[in-house]
């Protein structure tokens, strides 16, 4: 979306919901007392607004949540209390959720609202406007290019970085977050990523530093690894200590050897009492098809492309904040030298205002659209599928290419 008027793209959005929150008297009820609603209780509690939970078990309504009261759907109706329910429930669940808050009489975005949507969509504008908070959902720090695997369809090109390439220094690091956090109130999750993370050499000092720093304003302080290095003793103790969770994305169904470094890992996580998941074993990828290079589209449809795609993936680098990690560290990766100043500089005074910071986490830009959108596939990636992490065997095969 091109700016209009920038730091005002909101005000009537903002205007309407303010006017709706009040008649619910500010009060959020989260609907499910599980793993989402969690997450969505420490937002609504650092922005003051947290009511209380609902939920079916039983169990949970005699025992409470976390010291919260849970009520049941019926209890609820008939206290009288009034507030927004934010529906709190995975794919399976919600459509029964649903059914039996509008069967209570209840209405969509009028009493209640689904929690994907009400999060995407609504709290971050009622937090800034209303709370003068501004919460981001997920952000990422990259701090090495380099990679342990050399997977041919990596969505950062990795692929491509020498192995003696500089990584992000310690003070950059530093100076990421502090920029960052000078403007951002709140983070549902803060991942460090790569390339592979655990091949930084200062990551004990990283996580020390963002820990010590700013932990309480993250909810999930995460690294995401392909798992291929046991991380040393002193990254351990830190992970430990600042309660960083460890995600895997599992190469196994195409890299077998893995399954033993995986072994490795988990004992030593075990160990050292850290939290960690293994996703799902990945078996197919969506191909952005960034090799295939420009698609010649014209402004209105890389607008298009850009409005469709909705990628989640922020990231910080320095003081520049930008909108797609993918978009940023391809065309660095493969020399494209493509959009490079297409980010929003967290130094320069005019994007002070949070309204600014909002909008273009939203998706605002001068342009509209990135330039690397028209290397991209974007949304239609989810239709070109192709064998996850398959691997440039030499260094000589990928030079023929
Ligand atoms: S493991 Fe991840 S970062 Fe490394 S090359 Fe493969 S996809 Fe890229
Ligand atoms: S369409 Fe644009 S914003 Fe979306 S992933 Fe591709 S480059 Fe990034």
């Amino acid at each position: 979306m091109k700016w209009t008027k920038k730091s005002h793209e909101f005000d009537e959005t903002a205007d309407r919901l303010q006017t709706a929150f009040y008649r619910k008297k500010k009060q959020l009820y989260i609907f499910g007392a599980g793993l989402i609603g969690e997450r969505l209780e420490w937002v609504f509690k650092k922005t003051g607004c947290f009511a209380g939970y609902l939920d079916n078990d039983t169990e949970k309504q005699k025992t409470g949540v976390n010291g919260e009261r849970v009520l049941s759907l019926s209890q609820y109706m008939e206290s009288g209390e009034d507030g927004w329910l934010i529906l709190a429930a995975g794919e399976k669940n919600m459509p029964l959720i649903e059914r039996q808050v509008l069967e209570a009489g209840l209405k969509r975005e009028s009493d209640f609202y689904l929690y994907q949507e009400f999060m995407e969509r609504f709290f971050p504008i009622l937090a800034v406007y209303e709370y003068d908070r501004l919460w981001i959902d997920l952000v990422q720090i990259s701090l090495t290019e380099r990679c342990s695997l050399k997977c041919r369809k990596c969505a950062h090109a990795c692929y491509a970085v020498e192995s003696t390439r500089s990584d992000m220094s310690l003070e950059t690091v530093k100076q990421s977050v502090d920029c960052f956090f000078k403007k951002v109130d709140m983070v549902g999750e803060f991942v460090l990523i790569g390339g592979e993370p655990f091949l930084y050499a200062d990551m004990s000092a990283a996580i020390a530093y963002i820990g010590e720093t700013y932990r309480d304003r993250i909810r999930i302080f995460s690294i995401t690894t392909n798992g291929t290095i046991v991380p040393q003793q002193e990254v351990l103790d830190a992970c430990r200590k600042y309660k960083v969770h460890i995600r895997v994305s599992d190469y196994s169904a195409a890299l077998g050897r893995l399954e033993k470094q995986y072994i490795r890992l988990r004992e030593s996580l075990d160990q050292n009492k850290i939290s960690y998941v293994f996703g799902d074993k990945e078996r197919q990828w969506f191909d952005y098809g960034f090799e295939r290079g420009s698609r010649k589209r014209q402004e209105e449809e890389l607008i298009e492309v850009f409005d469709r795609c909705k990628t989640p993936c922020r990231e910080i680098r320095g003081n520049r904040y930008y909108f797609c990690v993918m978009a940023r560290s391809v065309s660095e990766n493969l020399q494209l030298k493509v959009g490079e100043d297409e980010y929003l500089d967290l130094d320069q005074p005019e994007n002070d205002d949070k309204k600014t910071l909002l909008e273009f986490q939203m998706g605002y830009s001068e342009k509209g659209y990135l330039a690397m959108c028209d290397f991209c596939s974007g949304a239609e990636a989810v239709k070109a599928l192709i064998p996850a992490a398959e691997q440039w065997e030499e260094d000589t095969d990928r030079r023929e290419q």
